[in-house]
């Protein structure tokens, strides 16, 4: 049985929608565009619907195309964050038909001249996600690590949470893989830290700090072990994270935050639940009943944050789109044993 369909079909659409538009705006693209194009891949690649499936691949082709022509040759003097843009819009746009080897090539040289302390900021091979990494200063400097004052303008850093620097090397670390790059360290590098975010704690009532990073670290590890969505995975493999996604339903609708709430019903229908179940019902009526007036979710101005204005909308659409049946699986089957111990 499905749940509202003609709703959410509409609404997926004008989500879309507004996406490519944003998506066709030049600034946003230079900014956004390896992101945007992995959305319209993602919905392309794993819809069961085939007419958002062709609307996605038309809208991924055209920003593939264009992304291929603005993105030609890697920058002499790439940063890491130049280096990472061009690895995750390069995975994307091979998905959509895109592939450019020379590129490719070009970004796995640029990759090589810096280490897994560059990409993840700490070494996973000798120690566990850090405490002291700076979060981006509101000047928009990113300091090294172990600084507590910006270098440019001054202020007092805050600190960025273990979670989000540990699930930011998953995502590195995935898409590197995926490209056949080196980062110097390995997925199963990371992942084997995964004990040391447990026990997972709910918001406390607005007092745990580490409520956010904590559900998107979760999230993050079923996206980046299902292939972003190409598999089903067995509560048994991961019944920590299973467990907190659940009890965060209720907590993401309090928090009025369809960002939040649409990657944890897409990643409990993961993990198999289905939309009948009594929490991916209430998701789904949460994000049919929040959508703004323009297809977006979520309360950013486009012209303060982008990046949520976008991002809360993609995932929306995550939390609404039905997948077709997908087989148990995982995105590195040779970690299977390594799950098993982290438990
Ligand atoms: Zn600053």
């Amino acid at each position: 049985m499905s749940i509202r369909i003609e709703e959410r079909r509409r609404a997926i659409e004008r989500g879309l929608r507004l996406i490519y538009r944003l998506a066709c705006d030049a600034e946003i693209f230079e900014e956004y565009g390896s992101d945007l194009l992995s959305c319209f891949y993602f919905t392309y690649a794993t819809s069961k619907d085939p007419e958002l499936c062709r609307m996605a691949r038309r809208m991924g082709e055209e920003r593939a195309r264009r992304w291929r022509s603005d993105f030609s040759s890697v920058p002499k003097d790439a940063d890491v964050s130049t280096i990472l843009f061009f690895m995750h819009g390069t995975l994307s746009a091979e998905g959509l038909g895109f592939a450019d080897e020379p590129l490719k090539e070009e970004i796995r040289r640029a990759a090589g001249g810096f280490d897994a302390y560059d990409f993840l900021a700490f070494d996973p091979t000798a120690e566990p996600p850090p405490l002291d990494v700076p979060d981006v200063c509101e000047c928009g400097y990113w300091n090294e690590r172990g600084r507590k004052m910006c270098v440019q303008c001054r202020k007092r850093l805050l600190m960025a949470s273990r979670y989000r620097v540990w699930y930011e090397g998953l995502m590195m670390t995935y898409t590197a893989a995926h490209l056949g790059i080196s980062l110097g360290v390995s997925y199963a590098d990371v992942l084997k830290w995964l004990p040391t975010l447990h026990p997972y704690r709910g918001r406390a009532g607005g007092e745990n700090d580490d409520f956010y990073d904590s559900v998107y670290a979760v999230t993050h590890i079923v996206y980046t072990l299902n292939d972003y969505s190409v598999y089903r995975l067995k509560p048994s493999w991961l019944p920590q994270e299973f467990e907190f996604l659940k009890a965060s339903v209720e907590d993401a609708i309090a928090l009025e935050d369809p960002e939040m709430l649409g990657e944890i019903t897409d990643s409990l229908q993961a993990f198999g639940l289905k939309e009948t179940h009594p929490l991916i019902r209430r998701g789904i009526d949460y994000l049919l009943s929040s959508q703004n007036a323009d297809g977006s979710w979520g309360d950013a101005e486009p012209e303060d944050d982008i990046y949520a204005y976008y991002h809360s909308t993609w995932t929306a659409i995550d939390g609404l789109r039905q997948y077709p049946e997908r087989p148990y699986g995982l995105s590195f089957p040779e970690l299977k044993p390594l799950l098993k111990q982290l438990r």
